[in-house]
């Protein structure tokens, strides 16, 4: 048995503790530069790190599970299991944030003061959201196919299009003779080998990254000013709670049910083997940084076969988010209780629609989620300028998102591997 403190989750757990002691108190005494220019570069690094491995273990993998499967037939099947499943994933979790937010109705306890002096402090958000999604009913598919594969790879925002290079690279070798493929699949196998090492080795340096990156976030929510953070983190308090209350109902409630039911496994066995991955999807904030660790769990751990994985995993980390859908369709409704404005039934049911589009189209990096809710928000005509109001606490909300979506394409991937009889009982 491994001592306790050579434990990946427990590192994870002190880096994370520290890094939130060390934010504090920097932000209380005042050498927020100090960690800025010092401490905050090692999260960046971290991360940079479990980045750069990303796109070649996409490629790589899934090249290897397509070619592993050996039959269009069967990639076809698994792969309409695996889009049903995130769509009613998807749909469960935005369902759940609208009967909270109707019930908690935390928009209408927002202090007059609070939401003036947040609206006032207000930027836009510098991004087009719907340069991404106003295109046309196709423009998803669209940009699915990359025009030139080496741009598909040199963006990190668009996983989607290495999916698909690595699927088509995948189906070419299936169709010609085992002699001529062979060569390349070994390339892509040794690659996937190797980068199997690396995340090893990344990995070690986790609690050192994970406490620079918990610092960095602290620092730059908090500022100078801690007293003004807190009082934020309070007024928005309901706001946040209703956030995630809703993760929570549903990690259990829909998790734990398709678990049990599908994969014939405990919530509580599941979430011990993934508690490395999601401890470090919250201290990243990015589901595309922690793929390499999430794709590692749900092999050696959960028990899901490497092909299912490898096939499921990638995919989901570009389109399967229900923590941000279910967070998108909470803000959407909070902004417009705190505007005043009463939201019919039609209204909800277009944040189940824009809301499942948004979150497939948000890519798996921090802060991504907010930018998509603009989307949301102009279908149900809500002002923009709402997200002023919730701007504040945003950080740590996508902490808690993400580890919902990387906790949800685990759940998929058990669910798949289940119905394809590719579940390992471990
Ligand atoms: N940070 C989230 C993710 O990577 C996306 C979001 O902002 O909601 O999964």
């Amino acid at each position: 048995m491994t001592p306790w403190y050579k434990q990946l989750h427990w590192q994870i757990v002190i880096g994370l503790i520290l890094g939130l002691g060390w934010g504090l108190l920097s932000s209380a005494s005042g050498f927020n530069e100090f960690t800025t220019d010092f401490i905050k570069p090692f999260g960046t690094i971290f991360i940079n790190l479990l980045k750069l491995i990303a796109i070649p273990l996409v490629l790589a993998s899934l090249v290897v599970g397509v070619t592993s499967l050996n039959d269009t037939a069967k990639l076809s099947r698994m792969g309409g299991k695996t889009v049903l499943v995130y769509m009613f994933t998807t749909v469960f979790a935005i369902t759940i944030g609208l009967v909270a937010v109707n019930l908690i109705q935390p928009g209408t306890s927002l202090p007059e003061e609070t939401k003036q002096s947040l609206i006032e402090s207000y930027e836009p958000v510098n991004a087009n959201p719907t340069e991404q999604l106003d295109q046309g009913p196709l423009d998803f598919f669209v940009r699915i196919v990359p025009t030139n594969a080496f741009d598909a790879f040199a963006d990190n925002a668009n996983m989607l299009q290495v999916v698909f290079v690595a699927l088509i690279l995948g189906i070419g070798l299936i169709y010609i003779p085992i002699q001529q493929g062979e060569v390349l699949i070994n390339v892509f196998s040794s690659l996937n080998d190797a980068i199997i090492k690396i995340v090893d080795l990344i990995m070690k340096t986790a609690p050192v990254g994970v406490f620079a990156l918990m610092a960095g976030v602290i620092v730059d929510l908090a500022g100078d000013d801690l007293g003004r953070a807190v009082e934020l983190l309070v007024a928005l308090g309901w706001y946040s709670l209703t956030v995630l209350l809703g993760l929570f109902i549903h990690m259990v409630l829909v998790y734990g049910t398709l678990l049990k039911v599908v994969g014939k496994m405990s919530l509580r066995k599941f979430l011990i083997a993934m508690r490395p991955a999601m401890l470090l999807g919250f201290s990243t904030s990015s589901s595309s940084a922690t793929l390499p660790l999430t794709m590692d769990r749900v092999k050696n751990h959960v028990g899901v076969d490497d092909e299912v994985a490898s096939f499921v995993l990638p995919i989901g980390a570009t389109i399967n988010m229900d923590g941000t859908s279910l967070y998108q369709a909470v803000a959407a409704v909070f902004i417009a209780q705190a505007l005043g404005m009463d939201l019919s039934i039609a209204q909800q049911l277009t944040i189940v629609l824009t809301a499942t589009l948004a979150s497939i189209g948000t890519a798996g990096v921090p802060g991504a989620g907010i930018i998509m809710l603009v989307i949301v928000l102009q279908a149900i005509q809500v002002p923009v300028e709402g997200i002023a109001l919730i701007l504040g606490v945003d950080r740590i909300l996508d902490m808690f998102r993400t580890t919902m979506n990387i906790t949800g394409d685990a759940t998929t991937s058990v669910v798949v591997a289940s119905m394809e009889g590719k579940l390992r009982s471990s």
